[in-house]
């Protein structure tokens, strides 16, 4: 309840941004705040404590996904838009209101055969962004034995877009 308030209280909403008509949530000030972070870290760490490898997607996922990897003690792993990685990667294309897009993880140097992945995000908004960063693990042999966010813009769907593992949003809208 201490994370969902500190969401609620300090998340800047911003109308047409970056397009018109869309509603941006800006959840900066909420990772600026001591207490709101640490309380949002402890939350979002609790959806899996059994996951030995955590996983955060670019950009504002790294932030979630460093804090909480060093709570449970796990690694982490940045999941990269498409080009920041050096080949071998793993890719997968996703759809976006206009074209397309792509999330990477290097192919080779993690073993992710049979490890537990407790997957990050900030903002679930129409969900392709998170169903395909759980993609590339459960392609690389991972299981994701969670996925969780800050902030789940309902009303856009995402949750429906998700496989089977269990998906956690401190604040629902
Ligand atoms: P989706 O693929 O439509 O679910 O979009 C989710 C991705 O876009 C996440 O990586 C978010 O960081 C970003 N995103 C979408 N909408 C917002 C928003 O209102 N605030 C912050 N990030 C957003």
């Amino acid at each position: 309840a201490r994370a969902e308030d500190a969401v609620q209280r300090l998340t800047r909403w911003h109308d047409d941004f970056p397009t018109p008509g869309v509603r941006f949530a800006d959840l900066t000030p909420v990772f600026a705040d001591s207490e709101s972070f640490r309380t949002v870290l402890d939350c979002l760490a609790g959806c899996a404590p059994e996951a030995d490898l955590v996983a955060g997607v670019d950009a504002r996922g790294f932030l979630l996904g460093a804090g909480v990897a060093a709570l449970l003690g796990t690694g982490v792993v940045a999941v990269r838009k498409a080009g920041k990685l050096p080949p071998p990667v793993i890719s997968r294309e996703y759809t976006l209101e206009y074209g397309s897009a792509a999330l990477e993880i290097p192919a080779d140097g993690i073993d992710l055969a049979g490890r537990n992945v407790l997957l990050l995000d900030d903002v679930l908004a129409t969900g392709g962004t998170l169903a395909a960063a759980a993609a590339l693990f459960t392609d690389a042999g991972a299981h994701v034995v969670a996925a969780a966010v800050v902030l789940e813009l309902g009303f856009l769907g995402g949750r429906d877009r998700q496989g089977d593992y269990p998906l956690t949003s401190i604040v629902k809208l």
